[in-house]
């Protein structure tokens, strides 16, 4: 939605740092340009959960018509929660604009690992646009400076605790269930570990949108039936949910080309989703991954 905004009810501290710094050079040229009446794309504010204004594009072009003595400007306007406008922020930055020097993508990575700890380095990767190396390089820093906490407490939409992924002394990666994940399968599941991570935060940013306007009595969502909605992108939620790896497969365990016929339980991917193994897999096959799981710490 397109409002005018006075430029001082726009809070930019509170905006999503994606730029290293305001370039004056940039806020000179936007200004000499709509000195000449040209016309350049709306910046884009949110109005994020607690009221406030945040910017999460076109902070150049803002300061420029500042320079230029203008109160107000004419922006688009969207309601989200701060999670969601550094989405945004990292999006606009990532796909158009200004070019990013390597501080300012420093800067994307900085602000995405303090919002999404969580998430793989892959994942971190796609959001922002760099190499996940660059990620896990920036990571490993800010651990060690004490920005980033090592223990990452991930929660579910009930708000109940998901166990964090643990590795052996020895480093090698295990499921949620104590099970080494094989090296064949390590790449596939990393890759699924981050695009389900990835599609249940999409699910989960459009649900919370929907519960924000209905507490808020949003008149843009007067046609929206929320109940059926908010249960839909539920339901949605957990469909997703099956791209992420839970458990190494306990039929092949782990090695599906090795099956004559092929894997039913995992289907071919070596490993199966929580869904999967608390719905399909039997009481015994449990107890015996439990006990394997146990006499392979020991080892380790
Ligand atoms: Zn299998």
């Amino acid at each position: 939605m397109k409002k005018l905004i006075f430029i001082a009810d726009i809070n930019f501290k509170a905006s999503p740092r994606v730029r290293d710094r305001l370039m004056t050079e940039v806020v000179d040229d936007y200004a000499e340009r709509y000195k000449k009446r040209e016309k350049l794309p709306p910046p884009v504010l949110a109005l994020v959960d607690d009221g406030v204004l945040v910017c999460v594009d076109g902070m150049h072009r803002i300061h420029a018509l500042k320079k230029n003595g203008q109160k107000a400007v004419e922006c688009e306007v969207m309601k989200c929660t701060p999670e969601m406008a550094l989405r945004e922020a990292l999006g606009s930055n990532r796909t158009h604009g200004l070019r990013r020097s390597n501080d300012d993508k420093r800067r994307c990575v900085d602000a995405a690992l303090m919002q999404w700890p969580d998430k793989s380095n892959l994942a971190i990767a796609q959001l922002v646009g760099v190499d996940d190396k660059t990620v896990a390089v920036i990571r490993k820093e800010m651990e060690k400076s004490g920005h980033l906490d090592k223990e990452v407490v991930r929660k579910d939409t009930k708000d109940r605790t998901i166990k964090p992924r643990e590795s052996r002394p020895d480093g090698d990666p295990v499921d949620c269930t104590g099970c080494v994940i094989p090296k064949e399968i390590r790449g596939t599941w990393e890759e699924a570990d981050s695009v389900g991570m990835e599609l249940e935060n999409s699910v989960m940013s459009a649900k919370s949108a929907l519960t924000a306007a209905q507490k808020d009595n949003d008149i843009l969502f007067a046609e929206v039936n929320f109940s059926a909605a908010i249960g839909d992108l539920e339901k949605a939620w957990k469909a997703v949910q099956a791209v992420s790896p839970y458990a190494v497969c306990p039929t092949c365990n782990g090695f599906p080309s090795l099956q004559p016929k092929g894997c039913g339980m995992c289907k071919g991917r070596g490993f199966i989703s929580k869904f999967r193994w608390d719905t399909v897999v039997p009481a015994d096959l449990k107890k015996i991954r439990k006990k394997s799981a146990a006499e392979q710490k020991e080892v380790g």
